[in-house]
Order: structure tokens, then C-alpha cells, then sequence
């Protein structure tokens, strides 16, 4: 792929920077070592915060936290991928005085206190990231760094909070301290995901079931087409989709659109205007998809998915309106040279499209995204393949 490959193991190890970082700036080797990882959703996209189905999958990038207790009760954090250090007092969390990169650390540990851990008696303790996981590329890099905390802190304090809940926790982090108004997908996924299988759950009822993706042994990879483009989460469009998905629940008399199937499009059609109708249609028949895919991936393997990620990403172009030029043309790109479908991943405005294709398929597919970039005068993608990985824990 001219270069543009990456794989995560070919790069200098980051488990390792974390540790070395955690040694340089505190003094002291770290007590531990855990690590939590990014994600792709496969499909269902917006629907999590409608209480419907999503299918992501932890993949084979990750953020990794070296972490040991500090004599006071100060919380310090230090990355590789930022220059600003930070500090707070255990005494001083709270959402409004939390800023930054480190809002993502800080608010792990103040949404524990939210969730009934009583902080009054502990020692601080020194934090140091390093991550593979691209910023801000769709891939989720919030919820590698918040789950990445979340099992550490679990552990070393001895807390023994299930994965599910440690979601929940880390949900409520990057709500409320960070302010993005994400749904329970990200942190799930990075918190349960497995080697070889997506994640199927349902946000209404919290149930998540593991689904085999057997990529490999289907002679597929999944290539991640990063557009470089950047988004907003916090201020954004995202806020202003969800807004209007809230709004069409209440026009239409349910509690989420989570309550709405296909069949019951028809009538939404004459309860609402026309963008908010196109808004409701991209949210049911996202959910028929995902179920659908996850169906698929049983019975027939990954081969016979192609279709619905099209549609997927189709749904999200037309109706939820979410994409950019840059994703449309990787998706259409990808399609045109071989890949079994295509579609956007992640919150949209820019971020990342994802292509499964053939693998021997895939340098070829690379090269045809990069030529068409260039010939668009966009800036270059970064593509890279990912694989279904294991969930957040510790490594040392
Ligand atoms: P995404 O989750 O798609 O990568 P977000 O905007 O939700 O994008 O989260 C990215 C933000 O998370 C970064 O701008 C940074 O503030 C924070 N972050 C994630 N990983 C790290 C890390 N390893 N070190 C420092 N900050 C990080
Ligand atoms: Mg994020």
C-alpha cells in the first residue's frame, strides 16, 4: 500500500513508552501496567443513544496506562501524545474544573466516586499513557484511554466492579466531565470485546452477546481508512443529531426511537417533517441492520455482510446526514476495487471509513484510495487493517 500500511505490532511497542514515561517523570518503575483498546463499529451507527443495537469490535490498537500510588492525594497524569502534564487533588473532582486531555483520566475517577466508590480514604496516584489508538479518528481513542483507567484503578484499589459496570462508569465520565454526549458503545467494546468476535448489544437492555467475525479464516481484513478529517463530538453535529433524534421520540410518543421498526415508518412519515423523518428512517432500519449482520455473521460468515454495510453507510450519506465528501469517496473507492463492502465508522463529520475486503485485495485497495485522494486534492488518508482483539486488562 506505498507505505501508507501500518500494522499496530510493527511500531515501536507503546506498552513499553508507557512504562519508560511512567519511569522518566515519576522516578519510580510503575506498579502496574494495563491497557485498554480502541474500537471499529461494524455497524449501527447513533443508534446506541436511541437504546438500539450496535456490533463494534475491539480492535488490535490500544492505549496503555503504567500506573503506581503516589504518598499524597494527588492524581497526576503525563502522555506521550501531549505535552501538558496534569494534576488534581482527589479533594478538588468535579466536572466544571475539569479541562483538557487529562478530563478524560480525571473524570474516570470522579465517575467512580458518582458510582459509590468512596475516594475520602485513598492515595493519589501517578498516571502515564502511551496509545497506538489514532486521536480523534472515529476509532474511539476516549474510550481506550477511559477504560484503560478504569480497570487500573479497579484493580488497584481492589474495587471489583464488573466490565459492565466500569462502562457505565466511563460513560458517565465522558458525558458529564468531558461533556461529549456519547453513548455506552465505545467503552463496551473496549471493555468486552474478544480476539475473532464482535460485540452485539443492545443499549436499552445493557445485554451484549459476543458474534464471531472469523475474518481470517474467511480470507478477509478489515481496512481502516482514516480521512484525517477532524471532528467534534462535544459541539458538533453529533450533539445536534441527537438532539433531533430526542425531539422526533417526543413528536412520535415514544420514549426512544429504539420503539420504532420499519413497518412503523409510514406513519412517522406524517407525524414529522421532512428531515426529522429522514433522521427517524436512518435510526430503524440501523437497527434491522445490525441485527441482521449479526444474523448474517452466524449463519453465513463475513462474506455475506457486504451488503448491509452499503446500505449502512448509504443511510448515513442520504438520510442521517452525517457524512463528508472524504468518506464518501473512500467507501465508493474501496467499492469499486474489490472490497466486500464499505462504509464510515464512528460518529461521522470526518474520521474513518472501514473497507472489508479480500486480503490480498487490500494494498490494491489502498493505493486506489490514495490515488483517488489525490486526484480530489484531499489531504492523504492514513489506512491501516485492524483485527478483532481482546478486551481492557492488565498486561504487567
Ligand atoms: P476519538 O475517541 O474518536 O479518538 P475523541 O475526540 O472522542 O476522539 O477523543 C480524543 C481525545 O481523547 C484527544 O483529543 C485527547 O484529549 C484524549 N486522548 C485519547 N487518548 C489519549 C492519550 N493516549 N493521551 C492523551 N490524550 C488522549
Ligand atoms: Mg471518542
Amino acid at each position: 500500500m506505498s507505505g501508507t500500511a501500518t500494522s499496530a505490532a510493527a511500531e515501536t511497542s507503546p506498552s513499553a513508552l508507557a512504562h519508560d514515561l511512567y519511569a522518566d517523570t515519576y522516578g519510580t518503575p510503575a506498579t502496574g501496567l494495563w491497557s485498554a483498546p480502541g474500537r471499529v463499529n461494524l455497524i449501527g451507527e447513533h443508534t446506541d443513544y436511541n437504546n438500539g443495537f450496535v456490533l463494534p469490535f475491539a480492535i488490535d490498537r490500544r492505549t496503555w496506562c503504567a500506573v503506581g500510588e503516589r504518598a499524597d492525594r494527588s492524581i497526576v497524569v503525563t502522555s506521550t501524545l501531549t505535552g501538558d502534564d496534569a494534576q488534581i487533588s482527589l479533594d478538588a473532582l468535579a466536572p466544571e474544573r475539569l479541562q483538557g486531555w487529562s478530563a478524560y483520566v480525571f473524570g474516570v475517577i470522579w465517575a467512580l466516586g458518582e458510582h459509590g466508590v468512596d475516594l475520602t480514604g485513598r492515595q493519589g496516584l501517578n498516571l502515564a499513557f502511551a496509545s497506538n489508538v489514532p486521536l480523534g479518528a472515529g476509532l474511539s481513542s476516549s474510550a481506550a484511554i477511559e477504560c484503560s483507567v478504569a480497570v487500573a484503578v479497579n484493580e488497584l484499589w481492589d474495587l471489583g466492579i464488573s466490565s459492565k459496570q466500569l462502562a457505565k462508569v466511563c460513560q458517565l465520565a465522558e458525558n458529564k466531565a468531558v461533556g461529549a454526549p456519547t453513548g455506552i458503545m465505545d467503552q463496551t467494546a473496549s471493555l468486552l470485546g474478544q480476539p475473532g468476535h464482535a460485540v452485539l448489544l443492545d443499549c436499552d437492555s445493557y445485554h451484549s452477546e459476543l458474534v464471531p467475525l472469523a475474518l481470517s479464516d474467511a480470507g478477509l481484513a478489515v481496512l481502516v481508512i482514516d480521512t484525517r478529517v477532524t471532528h467534534a463530538h462535544a459541539t458538533g453535529g453529533y450533539a445536534a443529531r441527537r438532539e433531533s433524534c430526542e425531539r422526533a421520540a417526543r413528536e412520535l410518543g415514544v420514549v426512544t426511537l429504539r420503539e420504532l421498526t420499519e413497518v412503523s415508518l409510514p406513519q412517522a412519515r406524517t407525524m414529522l417533517d421532512p428531515e426529522t423523518f429522514r433522521r427517524v428512517r436512518h435510526i430503524a432500519t440501523e437497527n434491522a441492520r445490525v441485527l441482521e449482520t449479526a444474523r448474517v455473521l452466524h449463519d453465513a460468515g463475513p462474506r455475506a455482510i457486504g451488503d448491509l454495510l452499503v446500505a449502512s453507510h448509504a443511510s448515513m450519506r442520504d438520510d442521517f446526514e452525517i457524512s463528508v465528501p472524504q468518506l464518501d469517496l473512500a467507501v465508493e473507492t474501496a467499492m469499486a476495487h474489490g472490497a466486500v463492502g464499505a462504509r464510515m465508522t464512528g460518529g461521522g463529520f470526518g474520521g474513518a471509513a472501514i473497507a472489508l475486503a479480500p486480503i490480498e485485495m487490500v494494498d490494491a485497495i489502498g493505493d486506489q484510495v490514495t490515488r483517488a485522494y489525490a486526484d480530489a486534492k484531499y489531504e492523504p488518508p492514513v489506512m491501516f487493517t485492524v483485527a478483532p482483539a481482546g478486551g481492557a486488562g492488565r498486561d504487567a
